[in-house]
């Protein structure tokens, strides 16, 4: 079944994941605001994506650097140079217009397909509030512009873990762009988060260490539950390269709308460092002990989309279906994606022994798991609010508990119900929260 954008927008509206910026004001273009459970969501996939690439890796190390960077980072990095107008490129002879001079649908010297116009208003000296990312140009300065980084981290490092190469630095970040055209909910927007690696490598293994992060992110999605069809890896064409790049791969995703990118693995060679050494006059070479040789380090860049990771992740979990007769629409989110992971209902919301048995334990969970207490409706009622937000589990107290102390565990995904004693429904839900 394929699911319409519009659905996702209402759902994502109706329960408060994601809604539109400034309403009362009338809105804005391209800014969205997440609510409770988009704020959850949104912090769940960036937490999945820091544990598996920093806490979990012996190469990998975190860094939150400063916005705001000295003028020079940004002329050294390219992002200065005067696009001041709405600008196009031609993707087969890779010519750049103002996108004001082109009359036409195509390159006006070769007839070649047009990008999207984008333009760069803000002076980015003047941007002291955001991180600046323009198409051609490297994109968080943590990561792109931040390999100035390097030499700081790769003296630290070796005070830690991660001494030698290869190794990288991951971040995640706000992001900025000047889109002309926002469109397509928030896979397209002006303000973003981004999740970004810079792996430094030596240049011999480079092109093996390219392989590796290719294959490396595609699983990633998978390993969150992303349906296999719905995925797929597209190798950037010799015109559709950046300057900087001398191969790209997109981790693209099904969405409505078509195939679009979710995530893009940009092979930049030493292109960074040398233009960082260059401005700064500092050395960012790296002497390697084994071949004692001296070179700067090549650049794999894995840079992903929060914010397009996290309408991919919802429409594909997204499912209407028929369970016993009744139409229910459901997230099928993994569970360390699901913004709620247990919900307590009491069945009986007259019964004050009841209640009470339900607060009780809904404070105990709310602990441990990000959790949420309902007695405003029938169950099947309250089931459904959970299944449409994706919770993987639900708890009900009965009136049979207060003699058993016994509750019934509702799985999202089967419905199934197992009938669980009190004191082992917080180990029961650690088990089946667990990710590897
Ligand atoms: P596109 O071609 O779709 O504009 P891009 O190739 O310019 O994307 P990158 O520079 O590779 O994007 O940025 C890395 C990631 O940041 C993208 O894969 C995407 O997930 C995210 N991203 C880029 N631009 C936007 C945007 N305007 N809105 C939301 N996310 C974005």
């Amino acid at each position: 079944m394929a699911v319409e954008l519009e659905t996702i927008v209402s759902l994502c509206k109706r329960r408060g994941f994601i809604f539109q910026s400034s309403e009362i004001y009338g809105g804005l273009g391209g800014a969205w605001d997440y609510g409770p459970l988009g704020v959850e969501l949104k912090k769940n996939l960036k937490c999945a994506w820091w544990r598996d690439n920093v806490y979990a890796r012996d190469d990998m190390e975190g860094l939150d650097a400063a916005i705001l960077m000295h003028p020079r980072v940004w002329e050294a990095s390219g992002h200065v140079a005067g696009f001041t107008d709405p600008l196009v490129d031609c993707k087969q002879c890779k010519k750049r217009f103002r996108a004001d001079h082109v009359s036409g649908p195509g390159c006006p010297e070769c007839g070649g397909e047009l990008t999207e116009p984008r333009a760069v208003q803000f002076d980015v000296q003047d941007l002291s509030s955001a991180r600046w990312s323009e198409r051609s140009g490297p994109c968080l300065p943590a990561a792109g512009d931040g390999t100035g980084d390097f030499r700081q981290l790769s003296r630290t490092c070796s005070t830690r873990r991660a001494a030698k190469l290869p190794f990288g630095i991951a971040q995640i970040g706000k992001a900025f762009r000047n889109e002309i055209t926002p469109r397509h909910f928030t896979f397209r927007t002006r303000e973003f988060e981004q999740m970004e690696i810079e792996y430094f490598v030596p240049p011999a293994s480079a092109d093996e260490w390219f392989d590796y992060w290719v294959k490396e992110r595609y699983r990633w999605y998978l390993k969150y539950g992303m349906r296999p069809d719905h995925l797929r890896l597209r190798q950037h064409g010799p015109e559709e390269l950046a300057h900087y790049a001398r191969a790209t791969y997109d981790v693209e995703y099904r969405f409505p709308m078509g195939w679009l990118e979710l995530e893009g693995i940009a092979h930049r060679g030493d292109f960074d460092l040398k233009a960082h050494a260059q401005a700064s006059g500092r050395n960012l070479t790296y002497f390697d002990d084994r071949t004692r040789e001296r070179y700067f380090p090549y650049v794999i860049e894995p840079s992903a989309g929060v914010d397009r990771a996290a309408l991919a992740f919802l429409v594909d979990a997204y499912r209407e279906e028929e369970v016993r007769g009744r139409r229910r629409v459901v997230l099928r989110l993994h569970p360390a994606l699901a913004p709620i992971k247990v919900a307590v209902l009491p069945l009986l919301r007259n019964r004050a022994e009841v209640v009470e048995l339900a607060r009780k334990l809904y404070a105990d969970l709310r602990r441990r798991f990000p959790a949420d207490y309902n007695d405003t409706g029938a169950i099947g009622k309250l089931y459904a609010r959970q299944d449409e937000v994706g919770t993987p589990f639900c708890v009900t107290v009965d009136v049979q508990t207060l003699e058993d102390h016994q509750v019934t565990v509702r799985d999202r995904d089967t419905t199934e119900q197992v009938r669980l004693a009190l004191d082992q429904v917080v180990a029961y839900l650690q088990d089946k929260l667990a990710v590897d």
